[in-house]
Formats: C-alpha cells, structure tokens, sequence
C-alpha cells in the first residue's frame, strides 16, 4: 500500500487519558482523520452511534471479524473492540494523518502489520493518581476498577514497544508532547523529495503528495 499520511496511535492501560488527551488534541488539529471503533458495548450516556463508536450486536462484529473487516480487534473488559480497515487505509492513501485511539493489545497488533506507524504509549504519574483519576470518571464499579489496576500493571511492560511515552501529569502539557510527535513525524526525510535542476526560484524539496 502507498501510504502518505501519517500512523498515529494513542494508546496505554485504561485511565490514562488517553480520550481526554484525543479529545483535546481534536480542538488543536481538526484536520486529523479520527479512526472511529467498532464495540458491541452499549452507548454511554451522550454518547452518538457513527460519531463516538459504532454500537454494533455481537452477531454484526463477529461477522465483520470473519470477512477480515479490521485492522485489528480486541475484546477489552468483556467487550468488543475493532478498527474497522476500509476507512484508516482510504484516509492514509489520501494523505490524511490518521489517529487511533485503542488499547494495548489492539496497538501491538497494529503495529505488527504497520510498523512504520508512530506509536504513543501513554503513562499516567503514578498509581494511586490512576486509581483516583478511574474512580473521578465514575464510569467503573469497584470491582471493574481493580481489574483494570490489575491489567495496568501487565500493560505498563509493554512501554519499549512503543516509540514514545507520554506521561499525562499536566493535560495540555501532554497534549502539547503529542502534537510535537505528529509535527516530527512530517519532518520526517522519507517524506519529501529533492528536485533534481531546481530552478532557483522553485522550492528545492516537496513533500510526497499521494497520486
Ligand atoms: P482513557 O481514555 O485512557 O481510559 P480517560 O481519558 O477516560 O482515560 O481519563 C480518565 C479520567 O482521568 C477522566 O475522568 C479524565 O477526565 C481524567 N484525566 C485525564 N487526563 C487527566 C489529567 N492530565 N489530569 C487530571 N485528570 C485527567
Ligand atoms: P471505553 O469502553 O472506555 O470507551 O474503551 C475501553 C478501552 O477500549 C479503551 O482502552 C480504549 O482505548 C479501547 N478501545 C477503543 N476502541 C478500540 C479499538 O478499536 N480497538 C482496541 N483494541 N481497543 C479500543
């Protein structure tokens, strides 16, 4: 596949802001193409069906699966998770810069077939602040919050897969760190090309434009 836009994964254990942080990022860099996940959990109040996920039955998910219809699938906290392909490879083709926002899991997967993507593993201060931050969103049972601290843990060894780590303390400060890698990675030297007789009044390099 051709691809000119850029990979970005935004991933880390549940709790770490990693929602907060996209949301944030969205107000600075609307341009950006938002994968929007696949889950056969139900919607949480607010939440809009095609905007936040797509809420879909498990029969509809599991029929995706078999058709090879996501980039990569997960089952997170007894639900359904995917990334349905079509969409994030269509907007790389075009150019766009695509975001996904998924668990540990989901993003080594990805990375497994897309190691050429920008992964971004987010790290809350410490422990206790994850505690309380999961229990501030008051989405979890207690039950459901140990087993997330649980899991954390294991996640939390995954960090060396990924290329970068953000710890979220300050919220724009971590927003600030995840715009700085979307930037980089424009910079990048595999995405630009030299002209060959510049004219001297032409620009010396283009960025590689999709066809
Ligand atoms: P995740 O998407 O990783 O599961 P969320 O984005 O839902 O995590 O964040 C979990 C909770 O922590 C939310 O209540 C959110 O408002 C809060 N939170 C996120 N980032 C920060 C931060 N930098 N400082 C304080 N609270 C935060
Ligand atoms: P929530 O139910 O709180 O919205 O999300 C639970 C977890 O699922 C979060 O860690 C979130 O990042 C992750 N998640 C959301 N969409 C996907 C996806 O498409 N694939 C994977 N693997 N995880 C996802």
């Amino acid at each position: 596949m051709s691809v000119t836009g850029s990979l970005i994964v935004i991933s880390g254990p549940s709790g770490t802001g990693k929602g907060t942080i996209c949301k944030s990022l969205f107000q600075r860099r609307p341009d950006m193409f938002y994968s929007v996940s696949a889950t056969t959990r139900p919607p949480r109040a607010g939440e809009v069906d095609g905007i936040h996920y797509h809420f879909l039955g498990k029969q509809l998910f599991a029929e995706m699966v078999e058709r090879d219809e996501f980039l990569e699938w997960a089952e997170v906290y007894d639900n359904m998770y995917g990334t349905p392909k079509i969409p994030v490879t269509e907007a790389l083709q075009k150019g766009r810069d695509v975001l996904l926002e998924i668990d540990v899991q989901g993003a080594l997967k990805v990375k497994s077939k897309a190691p050429w993507g920008v992964y971004i593993f987010i790290v809350p201060p410490s422990l206790q602040i994850l505690r309380s931050r999961i229990v501030s969103r008051g989405t979890d049972s207690m039950e459901v919050i140990d087993k997330r601290m649980a899991k954390a843990l294991g996640e939390l060894a995954h960090l060396h897969e990924y290329n970068y780590v953000i710890i979220n303390d300050v919220l724009e400060d971590a927003v600030s760190k995840v715009e700085s890698i979307i930037n980089a990675e424009k910079c990048r030297s595999h995405r630009y090309q030299l002209f060959g007789n510049a004219d001297v009044n032409q620009p010396l390099v283009t960025e590689n434009v999709p066809e």
